[in-house]
């Protein structure tokens, strides 16, 4: 059976997410996906695997509230991208932007919830997240 894999933006430039969709037929071949561009996630399922991109606003609590729900409904999370991983360019969004000027601080995910895999890169090689799936779901 193919593992279940969701594929989760929670802020970044969109790039990692597009560069995922790239590959989405391979992808597809290999997992069963979900993801908002599919217009089948459901952070409330329980997944083989959750792909997180973006940084995390921990000033916005309903987004710290939704990793950590997705942290607890995935058996393997994966921190794919340099803002997921290490906050990348998102690290110097600080105060006074337009037209949310509570967002004040920006972490990667790994900051604030457990990740098991970081992929970093802007955005990283897909093929990367591709191997790791297979060394992942394949004895
Ligand atoms: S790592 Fe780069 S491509 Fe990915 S969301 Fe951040 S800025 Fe965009």
């Amino acid at each position: 059976m193919k593992p279940t894999v969701l594929i989760y933006d929670v802020g970044g430039c969109e790039g990692c997410p597009v560069s995922i969709l790239r590959e989405l037929p391979r992808l597809m071949e290999k997992a069963e996906v979900y993801s908002k561009h599919i217009g089948n996630a459901d952070i409330d399922k329980q997944y083989d695997i959750v792909i997180i991109t973006g940084s995390v606003c921990i000033n916005e609590k309903s987004i710290l509230d939704r990793i950590q729900k997705l942290r607890e409904n995935a058996k393997i999370l994966i921190a794919y991208g340099s803002c997921a991983s290490v906050g990348n360019i998102t690290l110097f969004s600080r105060g006074g932007q337009e037209p949310r000027p509570e967002h004040r601080t920006f972490q990667p995910i790994t900051n604030v919830i457990d990740a098991d895999y970081a992929i970093p890169g802007c955005p990283p090689a897909p093929t990367s997240l591709l191997t790791l799936i297979d060394a992942l779901t394949t004895g």
